[in-house]
């Protein structure tokens, strides 16, 4: 993975309406260190110089100011040593569940209980704050995606495509259960209609 690909996963993350001004941040771990967006840039059209080079106490080997939430990456690759892609984004829907704080756990779609589980909101903090690292992190020690109340979402992969599938997914499962509740008396799957998925997802797991 190299700039390129942050600048490719951006411009998909606009495409699909899934980012919005210049809210969020992308960071690749690499060899050399971590390469995360520069503050303030657009996600949807970045450039090469948009791209910031820090170390793992957050330090820019440049003269460019990296994101502000450069320390929540950083973190979450120290904490979490399969992770080498993160997205935080602000979209639509999950932002409307994060400022609910409402949890996305309902058991309506075969698909998401295998990929997700649930995706909670970890509790508000101020944005780039050391306390939004702690409350947020927490979160991912064993998931990929959560939310941050009152502000977005983070999506942890093993590549950018990887964790920009997630975002999108849980995008899309925000999406379906609004409508759901809009239209009423969603059906949800059985106890053991779900104990059979999870068995499902931990057989594929361990093949
Ligand atoms: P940066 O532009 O500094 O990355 O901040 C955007 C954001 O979403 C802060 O939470
Ligand atoms: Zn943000």
């Amino acid at each position: 993975m190299n700039k390129k690909d942050i600048i490719e996963i951006g411009e998909s993350l606009y495409n699909k309406g899934l980012t919005v001004g210049t809210s969020g941040n992308i960071s690749i771990r690499t060899e050399e260190g971590i390469y995360i967006t520069a503050s303030g840039t657009v996600l949807g059209s970045l450039k090469e110089d948009d791209i910031v080079l820090i170390d793992f106490e957050g330090q820019e080997f440049e003269n460019k100011k990296a994101s502000s939430e450069k320390m929540l990456h950083v973190e979450i690759y120290k904490q979490r040593n399969d992770v080498k892609a993160i997205i935080h984004t602000h979209p639509e829907y999950l932002t409307s569940f994060a400022v609910c704080h409402k949890t996305l756990n309902a058991p309506i779609m075969s698909e998401n209980i295998i990929y997700f589980e649930d995706i909670p909101v970890a509790e508000y903090a101020m944005p780039s704050s050391k306390q939004l690292v702690e409350n947020t992190v927490k979160y991912l020690k064993n998931r990929d995606v959560v939310m941050m109340a009152n502000h977005g979402v983070i999506a942890v992969g093993k590549d950018l495509t990887d964790a920009y599938l997630k975002l999108e997914t849980a995008e899309y499962y925000a999406k379906v259960i609004l409508n759901t509740q809009i239209i009423g008396n969603p059906q949800e799957l059985s106890e053991k209609d779900v104990q059979d998925l999870i068995n499902l997802k931990n057989q594929k797991n361990k093949n």
